[in-house]
């Protein structure tokens, strides 16, 4: 090159180059998405209120007042006017089955029957419209709301299905109903011995009455026509754009497949999931007996799939049952029921073992646990396997905590173990639950503030479909302990509430706490990832029963704008339920 040439050569470079070098630095402060003018609950450490957030791309710029974050908007920034509504981290249900809400969305539901009788006559209208020998699959019934408060026997409902299998789980999932035909199919007859961890409750005579409790549902759930790919994916989308117009946006999924996760990974890929989930690996999947739990775990481990989109860094295991169907574990005897303590699906060895593996896999554990035996084992178990593999950071989770005593809140506490609940399981069982346990077990029953006061964050999630999806329903319920007539007066076990900011913490900053997410997720501070719910409310200051009717104006998932209620635009993204969904 001659020296002429290589000076024009350099100077078209510079020419060139200026403008790139303009642009990045504009760029570096120029907002996809501004949200201007409203009342922004930052949920960080000081638990801030700010006017305004900018996003760039799909995390937080910036949140202040609005003149600050005003100077990030560029003519291609979409900015949005929030007219003084407010927006909150984006919220996120810590423990939750999108599978089974999928499955009520979809699939035949009785939850609206208020009597055994009803459900008998939706099941022979259901009959009608399908072939000889097709199976009957749904459920939601809840026996405690009728006025009979028993569990039902087949026999009706095996003449009503006389040729189709029918299998109906109870509204907590924790029992099932099946007629005749399911019992023939699965075998079950009056020789049939309880399977471990499961009862098959009997009459007089000895024969089955179609009730199967806990893992006695497994003797008839194998043998349903095995689920295609297309059937999973079209009852997870719909379930989560419900939760979306709901304001949530994300979830963590309490037991999922090797198999769902292969499927989560493929809606990422295609990006169709709406909302992020933490999935807990369920307990089905892990090998009962000389199994290599390690590899297992390892090799099911998800660190950060398509933008945190999905994780995996835990095991749900299930320890005893539930209360409705009496089935959660305790030392003494049911109050309504002598001589039954619940069951224990597993053993306390048997968590210990996943415990240990799971400790040197670099997951947590997660273990449903309802009585007061069944936290009191899990805890022991914990702390052993915790005692062996010292791990400071180990995020283990008592999955509802609902009953426990003072001692077990400590232990709790001195061992950092996670109580992970629902604060509107609180406000159903308060009907039943004195009748069922006794008052003296219910001091420290949904004990909040116990675990609050011992130090201990609280994610909040609502087990839908066992509960609604709704997370205002569980922020109210957090800080009232009262149903929507608002009973009992001051509430139940008052002196257990939680205040406000903590309700909304649990819904967002404990939450990501709990799956390991805190520095991503769970406040609107800069770098953090961009999920906000827009509300048109500010539940810290409304009257509680005003938080019942919230309306979510925006969810916001990683950037991008996935809900718009019709009240904040003309171009709204209707919710179609008879969208298709392949
Ligand atoms: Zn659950």
């Amino acid at each position: 090159m001659t020296k002429i040439k290589r000076l024009l050569f350099l100077c078209t470079a510079i020419i060139y180059l200026i403008p790139l070098v303009s642009c990045q630095k504009q760029d570096k402060t120029a907002a996809d998405l501004v949200l201007l003018d409203g009342k922004v609950i930052t949920v960080d450490s000081d638990f801030s209120i700010q006017e305004a957030v900018a996003v760039k791309e799909n995390k937080i710029l910036a949140a202040g007042t609005s003149s600050d974050i005003k100077k990030h908007i560029s003519p291609k920034t979409q900015v949005i006017d929030l007219e003084q509504n407010t927006v909150l981290p984006g919220l996120i249900d810590a423990h939750a089955h999108m599978n089974s809400l999928g499955e009520e969305l979809t699939s035949f539901n009785i939850r609206n029957c208020q009597s055994y009788e009803k459900i008998v006559e939706q099941v022979q209208k259901e009959v009608r419209t399908k072939k000889q020998g097709e199976w009957i699959i749904g459920g939601r019934w809840d026996h405690t709301q009728w006025d009979t408060k028993q569990f039902p026997v087949h026999d009706a409902l095996s003449a009503a299905s006389p040729h189709n299998p029918v299998y109906l789980a109870r509204v907590d999932g924790n029992s099932a109903l099946v007629n005749q035909k399911a019992l023939e199919i699965a075998g079950i007859n009056q020789d049939t011995p309880n399977p471990e961890g499961g009862v098959i409750i009997k009459k007089q005579n000895g024969e089955p009455t179609g009730v199967l409790l806990n893992r006695a549902m497994n003797l008839v759930k194998t043998h349903f026509p095995p689920e295609t790919d297309k059937n999973w994916k079209q009852k997870i989308l719909p379930a989560v754009d419900d939760c979306v117009r709901k304001g949530l946006t994300g979830w963590h999924e309490a037991g999922v497949s090797e198999r769902e996760i292969r499927l989560y990974k493929e809606l990422i890929d295609q990006n169709r999931l709406k909302m992020r989930v933490y999935a807990m690996l369920g307990e089905q999947e892990i090998p009962v007996i000389d199994q290599d739990l390690y590899s297992f775990f390892k090799n099911n481990r998800v660190e950060n799939y398509g933008d945190h989109f999905l994780e995996v860094k835990s095991i749900k295991l299930f320890f005893d049952g539930a209360l409705g169907s009496r089935g959660a574990a305790f030392f003494r005897d049911y109050a309504d029921d002598p001589g039954n303590k619940g069951l224990l699906r597993i053993t306390p060895d048997y968590i210990y073992q996943v415990c240990q593996a799971a400790l040197k896999a670099d997951m947590g554990v997660n273990t449903h646990c309802i009585g007061i035996r069944g936290n009191r084992l899990c805890l022991e178990s914990y702390i052993r396997a915790l005692k062996e593999n010292p791990a400071p950071d180990h995020r283990f989770r008592i999955e509802h905590a609902q009953i426990v005593r003072k001692q077990d809140v400590d232990l709790f506490s001195e061992h950092q173990i996670i109580p992970s609940m629902q604060p509107t399981h609180c406000t159903s069982d308060m009907t039943f639950i004195e009748d069922r346990i006794g008052e003296k077990r219910c001091q420290y029953a949904y004990a909040w503030r116990s675990f609050l006061d011992a130090g201990l964050p609280i994610p909040c999630g609502s087990d839908f479909p066992v509960e609604s999806n709704n997370p205002f329903y569980g922020i109210y319920a957090a800080i009232t302990r009262q149903d929507h007539d608002r009973n009992p007066e001051n509430g139940w076990h008052p002196e257990q509430k939680m205040n406000r900011e903590e309700a909304v913490k649990g819904f967002t900053i404990w939450a990501a706490y709990a799956a390991f997410q805190e520095n991503i997720l769970g406040s609107i501070e800069k770098g953090k990832y961009a999920d906000f719910t827009v509300i048109d409310r500010d539940i810290l200051t409304v009257e509680p029963e005003k938080i019942l009717n919230t309306q979510v104006l925006y969810t916001i998932v990683n950037g991008k704008i996935q809900f718009q209620s019709e009240h904040v635009s003309n171009t709204d993204i209707e919710y179609n339920k008879t969208m298709e969904y392949d």
